[in-house]
């Protein structure tokens, strides 16, 4: 029996046989060729084998886990374009006269470690992917699909890491979980697993020599733990939770149309969040009473140039449309930090995360936020939309935005374009923002928490480095009394307050939050059902 820990992605249980996906070792041979123009045909043809893949899998993807999750596979197929990438291919064929699997193999592996020691914690995280188009380029090279095969029986998959591809192109009926020894968090191999509710640790540090495919394993995404061939009470109890999961996610079902209402009638809304369009299915499917947050810098994520403000108003109206009448909460672009757009061209700085981001570049740069005020103001005509600022931590600023707004309806008068002007609230993320919540909540109709970076600021803890992970602590007393003091101060003037941030999906804190006060809690569409019965279970008088 081998019994080891990690980090768990998404909480559930799987027990089965294991499927070892070890990485084919291909070994590339270098061969001198005398025909070069025949070897760069053969890198074109293998890229367009590869491009349709891709597409295939964005497809795919777009189906099972929603476009901000698919969007990695257009990524992907921008990266075969790139130049750089694609000179320096040719190039070597060329001038070294090799064959064109060796020209991409030793390219991929020299551009990943270039990826890799890159300072920006995105870029990093881009040498999976050109190690991952490389891959897929010289199996296409082989005449080899890309594509991984799995068993018959549904199985846990054990790997080293799991790129993105490899994870979606996957069959879903046939994965019981996921366990990798290596991947961070915020991989996209980790926001994918979570999007199609699949068990998943990360960070184990399994000895894959010593793990064979048939091997029986218990995967326990509630204690992070995976238990290589179980005693028969350690599965069998495993079995028995799994049961039981299974029957609390049936129940969960009942609660499909039924109020966030305690025992004794006090109401609550429960909203979710998006990063695209394409997860509105998610919060359909889910019941969620609207969308609390959503994030929509991921519009300007993954592109080349600024999307327009046709491309933004056809987005928002989208989703406006679709939730029919209920709240739209849309917050104005939080790029920078850890979400970066080239074409921002934001420069490296020290401290990115307390740097120039989010209100601050539409402050400094209004033709950026006009353009998005524009596409929202006109796009809240068809439904119910609120804007929401992020990373405010003055009331000069949103004086500031307001003024902005004002030029925004004034030139949309002008040019007798109809519009409307929606409820607009701010983000409450910075310690400052807190502390003067009472002189902002004059000023603004509504308050939502975002916890994830409060954290953050207030305790100082950069929350991207995975070293930190153990005083990263969201329960923090700080937070919590911050909290409550936002809420007071709202309710004084008369506004309301939500949590959009990680803590509002928190089970263990929701009933201390329905005591606080808190009106609203904009979470992951998967969390909406588990919550709604926490509250209706719940009694305030208790
Ligand atoms: C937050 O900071 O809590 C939040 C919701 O915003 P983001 O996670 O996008 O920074
Ligand atoms: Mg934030």
């Amino acid at each position: 029996m081998i019994r080891m820990n990690g980090k768990s992605v998404y909480k559930g249980i799987a027990v089965g046989p294991v499927v070892v996906l070890k990485k084919e070792d291909y070994r590339v041979k270098r061969t001198k060729t005398e025909d070069i123009e025949a070897e760069v045909f053969r890198v074109n043809e293998a890229i367009k084998v590869a491009q349709e893949e891709l597409g295939n899998l964005y497809e795919k993807a777009l189906k099972e886990v929603g476009e901000s999750s698919a969007a990695i596979f257009e990524v992907h197929q921008m990266m075969l374009e790139d130049e750089d990438y694609l000179d320096a291919i040719y190039n070597m064929i060329r001038s070294q006269m090799v064959n064109a699997e060796y020209a991409v193999a030793v390219t991929g592996d020299n551009f990943s470690e270039m990826f890799a020691n890159m300072d920006d914690d995105y870029m990093k995280a881009r040498a999976v992917d050109v190690k991952d188009i490389s891959n897929r380029l010289v199996k296409c090279l082989a005449g080899a699909s890309a594509e991984t095969d799995l068993s018959d029986e549904p199985a846990i998959i054990v790997a080293d890491d799991l790129s993105p591809s490899e994870t979606v192109q996957m069959n879903k009926e046939k994965i019981l979980a996921f366990v990798t020894v290596h991947g961070s968090t915020n991989s996209h191999t980790a926001i994918l697993a979570r999007m199609m509710n699949i068990p998943a640790l990360i960070g184990v540090p399994l000895e894959l020599q010593n793990i064979h495919t048939g091997m029986q394993a218990v995967v326990d995404g509630f204690r992070g733990e995976i238990i290589i061939e179980p005693l028969d009470e350690i599965r069998e109890r495993a079995i028995a939770k799994m049961k039981e999961e299974n029957e609390k996610q049936r129940l969960l079902q009942e609660l499909k149309g039924k109020e966030n209402i305690t025992l004794d009638g006090k109401k609550i809304n429960l909203y979710a969040n998006i990063g695209s369009v394409g997860d509105i299915g998610y919060v359909l499917e889910n019941d969620a009473g609207g969308i609390g947050l959503f994030r929509s810098e991921f519009l300007y994520l993954g592109k080349s140039d600024f999307p327009t403000e046709e491309e933004q108003f056809q987005a928002y109206k989208q989703v406006a449309q679709t939730m029919a009448g209920k709240k739209v909460i849309i917050r104005t672009l939080d790029i920078g930090a850890d979400k970066q757009a080239d074409y921002f061209e934001l420069g490296k700085e020290e401290n990115p995360a307390m740097g120039y981001r989010a209100i601050r570049i539409c402050l400094k740069q209004p033709e950026i936020f006009k353009t998005q005020l524009r596409a929202l103001l006109r796009a809240a005509v068809y439904g119910n939309i609120s804007i929401m600022y992020p990373m405010i931590t003055a009331t000069e600023e949103v004086l500031a935005i307001y003024g902005i707004v004002k030029e925004v309806q004034a030139e949309l008068e002008k040019a007798e374009i109809p519009y409307k002007l929606p409820e607009q609230g701010i983000m409450i993320e910075t310690p400052a923002a807190v502390m003067i919540s009472d002189d902002l909540a004059e000023l603004v109709d509504f308050f939502s928490i975002g916890t994830n970076d409060l954290t953050q600021y207030t305790l100082a803890i950069d929350r991207q480095n995975e070293r930190l992970n153990d005083f990263y602590k969201p329960h923090h007393k700080a937070i919590l009394r911050m909290i409550q003091m936002v809420v007071e101060n709202a309710h004084k003037c008369g506004k309301w307050v939500g949590i959009c941030g990680e803590l509002g999906a928190d089970t263990e804190l929701t009933e201390q939050f329905v005591r606080m006060g808190v009106d609203e809690l904009s979470v992951a569409s998967s969390m909406i059902l588990k919550i709604r019965k926490i509250i209706r279970e719940m009694n305030m008088t208790e």
